[in-house]
């Protein structure tokens, strides 16, 4: 019998192997051309993400931490203007509003889908909200149709944090369908290796239709200038490296079917744990597709971290996105928020977790992953 291979949460060096002569190929043709900033690729990975996406610019930067400031930069927020966002999040969503000196305003998100619930955000809006900053957690769309009827008739400016659903698509009532982070004002990305998309070092880009803010974008990508040696705005340096251009450019062609291996392997836990009473599987919407950046159940009775340890050690790794809600964080007390002001964030920080997820997972694994943690329960 062949030996199971051992199970990461997301094993990259068994991808690699499937696309070694392509990626290895790619990356020797950078260095031989030695164009190792703004070279061609760079430019070519841009126009194939913008039709990939089908939206009208595609702009690169460093990555999307950076993606996120820069966009919030380029449609001129101001400090004291209010940033309504998820407290549901990865930090880096809302420290970018920190930094501007913008107003952070944290909601709660839906406990289903674990995406910002638009009811919350209907509650917090205020004179001086400017804009909403949903996050397609996990891989799946937030509720865009109706967070985009709110902005609209509100006039804010929506930022769609797409980090985790690199093309995930959403689904309007009409039936008309537009990928993750074409639909606000301007969608933000990364490339970060672990994403669905991803490089091997830091990588993010911005996406938006509107040409004018296009331009600003990459001025402000490009330490503010326009025109070479004149500066217009004060930006900042932030570039995809050619190598992981490269790198994208062949993973790009992958990303369909890479996603759908992750929706199998879904399928697949969802159809297993779905008679087991202490797990809550992850929700899909029926308005955007899931492509399962993470497989996120919800453990009942307070057994997680138990679930957790025993998982442990049969040697299957988990993870906990995200242990504690942001606006406990010493570093966001200052936002004065009460401990227990966000009573759905803080009960999906003690229950859920995050199973190995990626589109390299064998079925011999995926059997040994269930069956461990139905044996768990069976305890
Ligand atoms: C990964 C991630 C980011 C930041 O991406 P980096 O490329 O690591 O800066 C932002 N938001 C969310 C939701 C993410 O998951």
């Amino acid at each position: 019998m062949v030996q199971m291979r051992d199970i990461q949460m997301v094993d990259l060096n068994a991808q690699y192997q499937k696309l070694s002569s392509e990626i290895d190929a790619a990356i020797r043709s950078v260095i031989i051309s030695t164009a190792f900033i703004k070279g061609p690729e760079v430019k070519k990975f841009e126009e194939e993400l913008q039709n990939y996406l089908g939206c009208n610019y595609v702009i690169s930067c460093a990555n999307g931490t950076d993606a996120l400031q820069i966009a919030m930069m380029a449609l001129c927020l101001k400090p004291g203007d209010e940033v309504i966002t998820t407290n549901f999040t990865f930090i880096a969503t809302v420290e970018v509003v920190a930094l501007l000196g913008l107003k952070l305003v944290l909601v709660e998100p839906d406990p289903h889908t674990y995406n910002i619930s638009v009811d919350a955000i209907k509650k917090a809006i205020t004179p001086r909200t400017r804009a909403i900053v949903p996050v397609h957690l996990f891989g799946q769309c937030a509720d865009m149709e109706n967070i985009m009827k709110l902005a609209e008739e509100k006039g804010l400016y929506v930022i769609e944090d797409a980090a985790q659903a690199t093309g995930a698509e959403y689904i309007f009532s009409d039936g008309t369908r537009k990928k993750a982070g074409t639909i606000g004002s301007v969608g933000t990305t990364s490339f970060f290796p672990s994403k669905n998309l991803a490089c091997y070092g830091d990588g993010g880009a911005m996406f938006t239709d509107d040409e004018k803010l296009a331009s600003k974008l990459r001025s402000i990508a490009n330490h503010g200038m326009k025109e070479r040696y004149h500066y217009s705005d004060i930006g900042v340096n932030s570039r995809l490296d050619t190598i992981q251009a490269a790198i994208l450019l062949v993973k790009l062609k992958h990303l369909d079917s890479f996603n759908s291996a992750r929706r199998r392997a879904a399928d697949f836990y969802d159809r297993s744990f779905a008679g087991c009473q202490e797990i809550i599987i992850p929700e899909r919407s029926g308005y955007s597709s899931h492509i399962f950046h993470q497989y996120t159940i919800r453990i009942r009775n307070g057994r997680r971290d138990e679930l957790r340890k025993y998982l442990e050690i049969v040697k299957i790794p988990s993870m906990i996105y995200y242990p504690g809600p942001l606006h406990t964080q010493e570093a966001y007390r200052n936002l004065g928020y009460g401990e227990n002001d966000f009573p759905v964030t803080s009960g999906l920080c003690r229950e859920v977790l995050s199973l190995p997820m990626c589109p390299d997972l064998e079925q011999d694994q995926l059997d040994y992953i269930v069956s461990s943690v139905l044996k768990f329960f069976e305890k």
